[in-house]
């Protein structure tokens, strides 16, 4: 372990987000001091380049300082300002407006919060409310994807499918259901992507019919799975689930927090197809991890179900301190600057086809199964064996010493659990960086393979 004074403090005092305790005290942080571009330097000085965009969300890359001028000016100005009791500030307003200019045409009014766990939660809240609001209080069942992720709250959790959220934490709660994931790759029925469409379509339509269309209050889901592997269906499945989601009287709910603000190409992914969700929950890119920030956008049906509804005088009893941030939004303001006039969604476009075919290129190596991905979102997949996609034996931690060597080589994305590599390059992205990109990525993958035991699995 390290014997930087701050690894101390750390094992001592600072809790981290889904690690091992156990494990952590053993291993100590790793300090992270400054970043440039799409590059990060460590606490020993090593630079490294950032393959996952932090964690999936420092879109427009380090070091913009056009940023940092606006939330020093509008911490200046005015640090903080509350959203209770009809108060607000500028850069909010502001801020709401350009994101329903940028939305899908169907999202009218916006709530910020903090993140995207509360901005899944928020989104439960109103769609509740509103069914409540509206005459139809038997509506309160959800629907999900078995490997979804929609945020770390209790009830975010519980829409959530990764079982290691629900471990101990007593969810998911019962009105909380799950319909398989489409993930061409594994699709028991086949990689087609109409068997996909169809076979998800059916999966809701069942589920609904199964809890009555007049219990279901809305479908939740990522328009690519993130945390749950970089599952990409294939074009014309949240279309597809959007209709199915109109016929079937339940709310369409899209939880863009990884996939919005460029990181698929166009500013949300909804736009590829042309769908109109009637929520959508965003974070992330939103502030580029500049500033904590999320939002959920909603119909003017779902806003109106509520205002329209109230008993006056009575508030709508939702709100947090930090609820519209003013410097926060004065960051969200310019990084959406940056997305448009400031070329970075241009060129995220640009160099997707370079960062698909690297994916693609590394199917040849002896430990890729699957290569995937959709704009700047992408994933490898290690299997022991490729014809009949085996998986690797958990006891080898293959994704453990994916992440050391990669780390070695000056290299960092995501390793998940199940040997998928999870990869969210910056829009700021240069051939270069996506050249040095694929050379340690491959030098990685070489010396991995190199290890005795693994080459003994294959
Ligand atoms: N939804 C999705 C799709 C996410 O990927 C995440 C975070 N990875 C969240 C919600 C929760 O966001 P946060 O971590 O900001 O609370």
């Amino acid at each position: 372990m390290s014997t930087h004074p701050l690894v101390a403090l750390d094992r001592d005092h600072l809790i981290h987000p889904l690690v091992n305790y156990q494990a952590h005290e053993q291993r100590g942080v790793t300090i992270l001091e400054s970043g440039h571009g799409a590059y990060l330097r460590d606490a020993q000085g090593t630079e490294l380049l950032d393959a996952f965009s932090g964690l999936w969300c420092v879109n427009v890359g380090y070091g913009q300082e056009s940023v940092v001028r606006a939330a020093a000016e509008q911490m200046r100005k005015l640090p903080y300002a509350t959203g209770y009791f009809h108060f607000g500030s500028e850069p909010a307003i502001r801020l709401a407006a350009r994101l329903v200019e940028l939305a899908p045409a169907s999202l009218r009014h916006v709530y910020f919060t903090l993140g995207g766990s509360d901005a899944d939660d928020s989104a439960i809240r109103f769609i509740t409310h509103y069914y409540n609001s509206t005459g139809r209080p038997a509506k309160k069942h959800f629907i999900s994807l078995e490997r979804g992720y929609h945020g770390s709250s209790t009830m975010g959790a519980g829409l959530t499918a990764l079982a290691v959220f629900h471990h101990h934490f007593d969810v998911p709660l019962p009105q909380q259901h799950k319909i398989p994931s489409p993930y061409p790759y594994r699709n028991p029925a086949g990689s087609d992507p109409d068997t996909i469409i169809r076979t998800s379509v059916e999966a809701l339509r069942a589920k609904v019919r199964e809890l009555g269309q007049d219990n279901v209050a809305a479908f939740f889901c990522e328009p690519i799975q993130g945390s749950g592997g970089v599952l990409v269906p294939p074009k014309g499945w949240l279309k597809a689930m959007r209709d199915a989601c109109r016929e079937l009287d339940v709310l369409f709910v899209v939880d863009e927090v990884i996939t919005g603000f460029g990181r698929t190409g166009p500013m949300f992914a909804c736009e590829a197809e042309h769908v109109e969700p009637d929520l959508m929950v965003v974070a992330k890119g939103l502030t580029a991890g500049y500033a904590p920030m999320g939002a959920v956008l909603m119909s003017d049906a779902v806003y109106r179900g509520i205002a329209d509804n109230m008993p006056a005088g009575v508030p709508v009893g939702h709100g947090h301190t930090y609820s519209a941030h003013p410097v926060s939004a004065a960051v969200g303001l310019e990084v959406l600057r940056l997305y448009t006039e400031g070329g970075l969604l241009a060129n995220g476009q640009a160099r997707a086809p370079r960062f698909e075919q690297g994916l693609r290129d590394l199917l040849a190596h002896p430990l890729v199964g699957d290569a995937r991905s959709r704009g700047l979102l992408g994933a490898l997949e290690l299997v022991a064996d490729k014809a009949d996609k085996t998986r690797f034996d958990p006891a080898l931690k293959l994704h453990e010493r994916i992440a050391v060597a990669a780390y070695r080589n000056r290299l960092v994305f995501r390793a998940f659990g199940d040997n998928v590599l999870g990869f969210a390059p910056a829009l700021c992205y240069t051939a270069d960086d996506f050249d040095l990109m694929f050379e340690r990525l491959t030098r990685t993958l070489d010396e991995v393979l190199d290890q005795a035991d693994v080459r003994r699995a294959l």
